[in-house]
């Protein structure tokens, strides 16, 4: 699908034709999402916002065009709910810091669930050590599914908000965040939907879903670093103060106070990544010509083959020795697999196949995927982590088959 597209696919690494399969930590840019860099650099790079100047005016409606285009992407009522930020960090720090500061109190509750990347963790972690509030998380059942009747129990009169992951960065697997976000919304509660490894992947509509926040990355959907999005209901961001203060989030500085910008710049302090939201514009024009249910279709299907690869390697079994266990197997994912190799009962280190895998030219991803509890409830070090983009095909998978056959070979 597309190959051509990506320059990059067609470097060698070690000597070896670079396959691919680390798109869930970052996926490469297609010429049109660096052409749109090259023609922002070259034709009306200008400070947006500020000047009457013609550069200026361009460069703040392309900005405008991106916001509009990210809003209808993922279905939002309008562009105001659109927040550009760095990432999906950011976004998830930006929502902790303003919703934290104006909403949690002692005592108050903030529930994750157990599969969590970090950065879906680590900032509410933060937030309820400053605020003195407790961060419970949903337990999983033994498939690594969440389990909904524990997280029924958990909701009460001292939940303030539910952040999930749409899509398990170590798993694959799509969690149930529509229930999730009715049994939430059914005692008031607002939720807050980490889809960095969702949105690249499939058709969002958040109105449809009906969540209140959601965060991701433009770098993981074939844009370029340093550009993200926090969207939030209108009704949500409008109660929400500023998380950070600076310039264009304010409407007047006076010595004896300020008054805040409207939405959605009041979430925006200082000189934005205009360029960056122009080429998340060309990433999301580059998706949308190839067709979000198209992308899905094609990455479920390899991920299904890849794993039957993978099951059919441990049948052959490396004269019976080889175990490999694919985690959540079975179960419908979008476009990552989690895997261990055992040799009987002894773990392969994932480093050590990740290492031998890159020798060959394949680029997977081996250790805690940022997701360090869910990890260590699988009991394991880590895992290695293949993951698909729209420009990977079944060749690629031969490809690592091929690899990994040769990496057992040494290793056992
Ligand atoms: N959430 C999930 C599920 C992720 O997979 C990642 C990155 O891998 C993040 C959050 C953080 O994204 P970023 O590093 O782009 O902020």
């Amino acid at each position: 699908m597309n190959r051509e597209d990506f320059a990059i696919l067609k470097e060698q690494v070690h000597g070896r034709n670079l396959v691919y399969l680390d798109n869930a930590a970052t996926s490469q840019k297609p010429k049109q999402v660096l052409d749109a860099i090259m023609e922002a650099y070259t034709s009306w790079n200008s400070n947006i916002h500020r000047g009457v100047h013609h550069l200026s005016q361009v460069a703040t409606m392309k900005h405008e065009e991106a916001r509009q285009k990210v809003a209808e992407f993922i279905g939002a009522q309008s562009s105001d709910e659109i927040i550009f930020t760095k990432g999906t960090t950011d976004s998830i720090n930006a929502l902790a810091f303003s919703f934290g500061e104006m909403l949690l109190k002692e005592g108050d509750e903030i529930i994750v669930s157990g599969l969590e990347h970090h950065s879906n963790i680590v900032p509410w972690q933060m937030l309820c050590e400053r605020k003195k509030a407790v961060l419970r998380h949903i337990p999983l059942r033994e498939d690594l599914s969440l389990d909904l009747e524990a997280f029924k129990g958990m909701l009460n009169e001292k939940t303030r908000l539910v952040s999930i992951a749409h899509v398990s960065n170590v798993l694959g697997t799509i969690q149930p965040v529509e229930q999730i976000i009715r049994m939430a919304h059914e005692k008031g509660i607002p939720v807050c939907i980490d889809g960095a490894q969702s949105v690249p992947h499939m058709k969002i509509d958040v109105q449809a879903m009906d969540c209140d926040f959601m965060a991701f990355s433009g770098h993981k959907m074939y844009g370029p670093t340093g550009i993200g999005v926090l969207y939030g209901k209108r009704e949500w961001l409008e109660k929400l103060p500023p998380h950070e203060g600076g310039g264009e989030m304010i409407n007047h500085v006076r010595w004896n106070g300020t008054t805040f910008n409207e939405l959605p710049y009041k979430f925006e302090a200082g000189t934005p990544n205009f360029i960056g939201s122009w080429a998340l514009k060309a990433a999301i024009d580059y998706m949308q010509s190839i067709g979000l249910e198209a992308i899905e279709k094609h990455e479920q299907e390899l991920t299904e083959y890849c794993e039957k690869q993978l099951k059919g390697l441990a049948d052959e079994g490396m004269s019976g020795l080889v175990d490999i266990h694919i985690y959540a197997e079975g179960q419908t994912k979008e476009g990552v697999i989690s895997f261990n190799v055992y040799n009987g009962k002894q773990l392969i280190h994932p480093f050590d196949i990740g290492t031998l895998l890159d020798q060959q030219g394949v680029a997977v991803r081996t250790g805690h995927h940022c997701a360090e509890p869910l990890i260590d409830e699988m009991k394991v070090p880590g895992t290695v982590r293949v993951s698909f983009g729209l420009y990977n095909d079944k060749s690629d998978v031969d490809a690592f088959i091929a690899a990994l056959k040769k990496a057992l070979s040494i290793l056992i």
